[in-house]
């Protein structure tokens, strides 16, 4: 019998088949996130307590066994992937959650999605403000490891900002707690921190204190429409100039709207009949428009007066823009951000889908870059982003069954990631490394912070048992074959 056998026996006979399965399907849903990149595990595991958990980890570090923690498996970049099979520990489960009003504190376990925990949150008039596109998805475990953010960082900041304490096992199974239910802490090195963004590669989460944050009473939101991409790049530095505090300012570029309209137009032409008129008459014109997308939150009066002061700017770079106090109004105008995603595959059947972080005076250097990229290889690049953040989600579009389209979308990404670092810019700004970014990783870092990754991963993970072929082990996600399969967030 061999080691991984014998390891997939013990574990059966430990917690049974209640907890382990190692049924083709289950361990095909449990083989991949949104990259679509599947390699099979060994076993899907959904243990049923920290007991559970930690006999795991004591097992597969005892047998050397990769253990990869899944949440909903939302991630973009493979970093919930298997690379090195083995066992998926898989928390969607652990839905336990406490909410404590006074202390404006959530007690909340991995498998609490972002959606749930900000609903049970708004029951005492409190938010978790981070709010990634798949919030009604991504769980508390996959947030916090990878760090993420979402269209709500320009004024809230991302997830770090909100995780008070964890709790969970290290590798060998041996139970640890980062802090404590407090508001403050300051007692010995912060591994908090450390676990937050390291794609569970250091040790397990099985439960966070996060903080949460009055509910803003009202929102307010304005689309604006410009004739170029640098029109609505500058109108949104203008907008951070004059000291406004939007809690959204979503940018997408003259490409993204125009594939947006051909979609609408192909498969949802009931939208496009809905979308405020200033949007709808540039359906028909060429070339598309640049967007944003404002939005102020607070209590009425704060918001109306900044939604005032937002118009004077608006109006000297934009001719039309429509705005919105009712939640109904208000989403028809998010309706361009929400369908731009999967509006891109009208530009070609496969994306590498990058979000890189400029320094704000190098954002119109970025989008002139990508113009002479587009020339340079043939493909399109259509970006949209968090402007506030400067972080902004390039997409390489390509025919992954062309040899020379794969060819060229590896060139571009690397032409790509090479000039954001030139620029003084960063590689992922809320998605995280995984597969997808790992061949750009020693463009990031230097050999001296690789080391002290490394030296750390080491020394809490020594025999790498804890989500394996990451980081600064490189892939090729331009090679990846992607799986036929639709993921919830799809519909
Ligand atoms: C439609 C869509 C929109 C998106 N929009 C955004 C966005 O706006 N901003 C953004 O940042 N991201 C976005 N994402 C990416 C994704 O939702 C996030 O990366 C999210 O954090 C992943 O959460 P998850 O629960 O799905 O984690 P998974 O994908 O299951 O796992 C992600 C990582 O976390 C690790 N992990 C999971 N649970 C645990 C645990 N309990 N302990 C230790 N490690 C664990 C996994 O091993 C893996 O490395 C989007 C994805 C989709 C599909």
């Amino acid at each position: 019998m061999s080691t991984l056998e014998e390891a997939n026996h013990l574990l059966l006979e430990t917690l049974g088949e209640e907890q382990v399965s190692r049924e083709p399907d289950d361990r095909y849903q449990a083989s991949m996130d949104n990259l679509r990149y599947s390699r099979l595990p060994s076993l899907r595991i959904r243990p049923a307590d920290e007991d559970a958990v930690q006999q795991v980890l004591e097992l597969a570090n005892r047998h050397r066994i990769p253990v990869t923690a899944r949440g909903a498996g939302s991630a973009t970049t493979g970093a919930a992937t298997p690379m090195e099979g083995g066992w998926v520990l898989d928390f969607g489960g652990w839905k336990a959650l406490h909410i404590d009003p006074v202390a404006r504190m959530a007690f909340a376990q991995p498998g609490v999605t972002l959606a749930e925990l900000d609903a049970a949150a708004a029951r005492h008039g409190l938010t978790y403000p981070v709010d990634p596109g798949s919030r009604a998805h991504a769980t508390v475990g996959g947030t916090i490891a990878t760090n993420a953010g979402g269209m709500r960082g320009a004024k809230y900041g991302v997830t770090r900002d909100y995780v008070l304490s964890l709790e969970g096992c290290l590798p060998g199974g041996a139970f640890v707690r980062w802090g404590a239910n407090l508001k403050k802490f300051s007692a010995g090195y912060n591994i908090r921190d450390l676990w937050v963004g390291a794609e569970g590669t250091l040790g397990i989460v099985t439960g966070a204190v996060l903080r949460l944050i009055p509910r803003p009473e009202v929102q307010s939101t304005c689309l604006a429409v410009f004739p170029s991409t640098r029109d609505a790049l500058r109108c949104s530095r203008q907008i951070l100039l004059s000291g406004a505090s939007p809690s959204a300012l979503e940018f997408l570029d003259s490409l993204t709207v125009g594939s947006t309209f051909t979609f609408w137009k192909r498969k949802d032409p009931e939208t496009l009949r809905k979308i405020p008129d200033c949007l709808r008459k540039w359906a028909a014109k060429s070339p598309p428009p640049a967007v944003l997308l404002i939005e102020f939150d607070g209590d009425q009066s704060t918001v109306d007066h900044a939604l005032q002061r937002l118009l004077k700017i608006v109006s000297r770079y934009s001719a039309d823009w429509a705005t919105a106090i009712d939640l109904k109004t208000a989403d028809l105008l998010w309706k361009v951000r929400k369908s731009c995603s999967q509006a891109m595959f009208e530009l070609g059947p496969r994306k590498l889908n990058e979000d890189v972080v400029l320094p704000f005076d190098s954002q119109e250097a970025l989008l002139d870059y990508l113009q002479h990229l587009q020339e340079e290889t043939g493909l399109p690049t259509p970006t949209f982003g968090h402007a506030a953040d400067g972080n902004f989600h390039t997409h390489i579009m390509y025919d992954d069954a062309d040899p020379a389209m794969r060819e060229a979308a590896r060139k571009a990404v690397a032409l790509l990631m090479n000039k954001v670092i030139e620029l003084g810019g960063a590689i992922s700004g809320e998605h995280g490394i995984g597969l997808a970014k790992s061949p750009f990783f020693s463009l990031q870092h230097s050999e001296a912070e690789i080391g002290v990754m490394k030296a750390i991963k080491k020394a809490l993970d020594p025999y790498n048992v804890l989500n394996p072929g990451k980081f600064w082990e490189s892939s090729e996600p331009w090679n990846f074959p992607r799986e036929t399969i639709t993921l919830p967030w799809d519909h």
